[in-house]
């Protein structure tokens, strides 16, 4: 593992941006950015790996926040679930996708909190039913102390701060990965345009053109931010 000692955020930057750029140089193909993804992610992992934490699969509080993700994150977690799911459990989750975003999409982090608008992507455990691809931003949080994030995630209206201890360090790394690869895909003539996790999704699961759109350097359309 690394430490961090040997942490130098523009230097793990620079690394970054160049592997995907050299991953994705000769053609995107949605494979090449799956692994791209992942190498990203094991980068910042290489970081983390030893470091203190109280999550686990169950405790599911915090996959109550809006997450932004990269396209090709979403585009990965689409692929991902189409090839895993049966055909009914796939228009099940669609319609929950769907379902959250009429409501949760231009909530914040309080209202979503209030009216408990979790993530469609749990598992009925509370587990993370795409743990194997999720994204950046998600593998970003940790919680130093599970009770405090059961309590900062109830939902009543409160003046009163309610704080979780997490670990900040890891927050940096996988913040400074996220960057990185928005650059690396700048770099090589893709979208690199971040969107909410269950639109995203969605948006590759009902539009599957979308992948070839993505990967041929065209942006997707603009009403899927509006
Ligand atoms: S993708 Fe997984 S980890 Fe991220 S918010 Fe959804 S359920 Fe939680």
């Amino acid at each position: 593992m690394k430490t961090l000692e040997s942490w130098h955020e523009e230097e793990f930057k620079s690394e970054i941006t160049s592997g995907v750029v050299e991953a994705l140089g000769e053609g995107a193909y949605a494979a090449t950015l799956a692994r791209a993804l992942a190498d990203c992610a094991g980068a910042a992992e290489s970081f983390c790996a030893e470091r203190p934490f109280a999550c686990a699969a169950g405790c599911p509080h915090c996959c109550v926040l809006n997450v932004a993700v990269l396209l090709p994150e979403a585009m990965t977690v689409a692929l991902w679930l189409r090839e895993k799911l049966s055909g009914e459990d796939l228009a099940d989750l669609q319609k929950r996708l769907a379902a959250h975003r009429s409501w949760a999409r231009w909530m914040d982090d309080e209202e979503r909190i209030l009216k408990q608008m979790s993530c469609p992507l749990l598992d009925a455990y509370g587990g993370c039913s795409v743990h194997a691809v999720r994204p950046l931003a998600c593998r970003a949080i940790t919680s130093l102390d599970s009770q405090s994030c059961r309590d900062a995630f109830i939902p009543v209206v409160t003046d009163e701060d309610r704080l979780v201890p997490a670990d900040l360090f890891r927050k940096v790394v996988y913040d400074a990965a996220f960057t990185a690869l928005a650059s690396g895909l700048r770099q090589v003539g893709l979208d690199d345009r971040s969107i909410e996790l269950g639109t995203g999704v969605l948006a590759f699961l009902e539009h599957p053109e979308f992948v070839e759109r993505f990967l041929s350097g065209d942006r997707l359309p603009q009403a899927l931010w509006q």
